[in-house]
């Protein structure tokens, strides 16, 4: 969600960058059945695809097509996120590790009571790390990942939208533990005056809510830890209060994700920097800390990179020739410079909308 992104990002449609991996990085596959599926792409297809092939034609009354677009473009291939790859946010990786990974590794423990949600939202300013612990969430709990974005769903699958979302769902199941990842869920489940709801996506979000009821039903259903379908509806957005009433009840947990801390921002400029030759000393570092109350993670990225092209941009054409052991270290100074131009991607009111929100509608823990 949001603007400034710098890293990976799951949206439809994303390539593997890497080989083959098990699980959340399967291959994109070859057999697109339909016209809209991509063309072959030179990757061959893994292990993976081929076990995903086969699971999908034993799934009673999935439209293959539909199966085999998700398969190419929803399901999520390329890097792993770790936990540790995320600066700070403890208290939102704790509750997701109870709410959603735990449950997830150890079903026998979670069940009755212990029953584990089946919606969760993360909520806040974009470019807080919303998507980074979903990709993360998945990685830990070994699960498959199928990440869609709310908007893309309702523009570029218009028409075969209603038939995607069920298939999603279907397959999700099928490939139990699954995580599917909404991301700008507030497009999906919008309420009715906000877009004038436009009959096509009143279909969707219709589809989409009777599908995962049903998921709920099917959860509380089992009372013997049963693991055949642990899926959980993980959804993430800038704008919470965009949501419907209805549908908001039902995502059980509402994690607030908010603007780093001053912790958090000192690890996370401590990891942009860890592989940069610097002369930051302690003090710049601290003073660097100060200055960037108010960024976001995609904003501490963004300023780092564009930190970065300092010791570049100094030489002007002579960085064509020079030896790259002679290129100077960043320093201070061009963190100052390029905060003229970097600023954060959040205000002070815009902020006080979500803490707002929060205090109303968030879970606490
Ligand atoms: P959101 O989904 O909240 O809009 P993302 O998870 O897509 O934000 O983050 C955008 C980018 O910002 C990431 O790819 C990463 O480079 C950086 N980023 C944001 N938050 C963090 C964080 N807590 N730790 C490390 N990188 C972060």
């Amino acid at each position: 969600t949001g603007t400034n992104k710098t890293g990976p990002k799951p949206k439809v449609g994303p390539k593997p960058k890497a080989g083959p991996k098990p699980k959340t990085a399967g291959t994109a596959g070859s057999a697109g059945s339909n016209s809209t599926a991509k063309t072959e792409e030179s990757t061959p297809e893994t292990e993976w695809d081929k076990m995903a092939k086969e699971k999908i034609k034993g799934i009673r009354g999935i439209d293959e097509n539909a199966a085999n677009q998700i398969l190419n473009e929803i399901v999520l291939k390329g890097d792993e996120v770790h936990w540790e790859d995320i600066a700070g946010l403890e208290q939102a990786k704790t509750s997701l590790k109870e709410a959603v990974v735990y449950p997830f590794l150890r079903p026998d423990l979670f069940s009755g009571l212990r029953e584990p949600a089946r919606g969760m939202l993360l909520f806040g300013p974009p470019g807080t790390g919303k998507t980074m612990l979903a990709r993360a969430v998945a990685t830990e709990s070994n699960s498959t990942f199928f990440a869609i974005s709310a908007s893309s769903l309702t523009s570029k699958f218009l028409g075969e939208s209603e038939k995607l979302v069920r298939a999603l769902f279907q397959m999700a199941r099928a490939f139990a533990p699954s995580i599917i990842f909404v991301d700008e869920i507030d497009s999906l489940l919008a309420t009715r005056s906000e877009n004038g709801e436009h009959e096509a996506s009143r279909r969707i979000k219709n589809e989409f809510l009777v599908q995962w009821s049903d998921l709920q039903h099917a959860a509380a259903g089992r009372d013997n830890g049963d693991d055949l379908e642990r899926v959980l509806v993980l959804a993430a957005t800038n704008l919470p209060w965009g949501i419907d009433e209805a549908a908001r009840r039902r995502f059980v947990r509402r994690q607030y994700i908010p603007l780093p801390e001053r912790e958090t921002r000192a690890a996370h400029l401590q990891k942009l920097l860890s592989n940069q030759k610097h002369a930051l000393t302690e003090a710049d570092f601290q003073k660097l800390v100060d200055l960037t109350d108010g960024f976001s993670g995609s904003d501490m990225t963004a300023l780092a990179k564009d930190a970065a092209m300092g010791p570049l941009r100094s030489l002007g054409e002579a960085l064509l020739t020079t030896p790259r052991d002679q290129i100077r270290p960043m320093g201070i100074e061009d963190f100052v410079s390029s905060l003229r131009t970097i600023r954060p991607s959040v205000s002070k009111e815009g902020l006080k909308a979500f803490e707002d929100w929060a205090a109303l509608y968030g879970s606490s823990g």
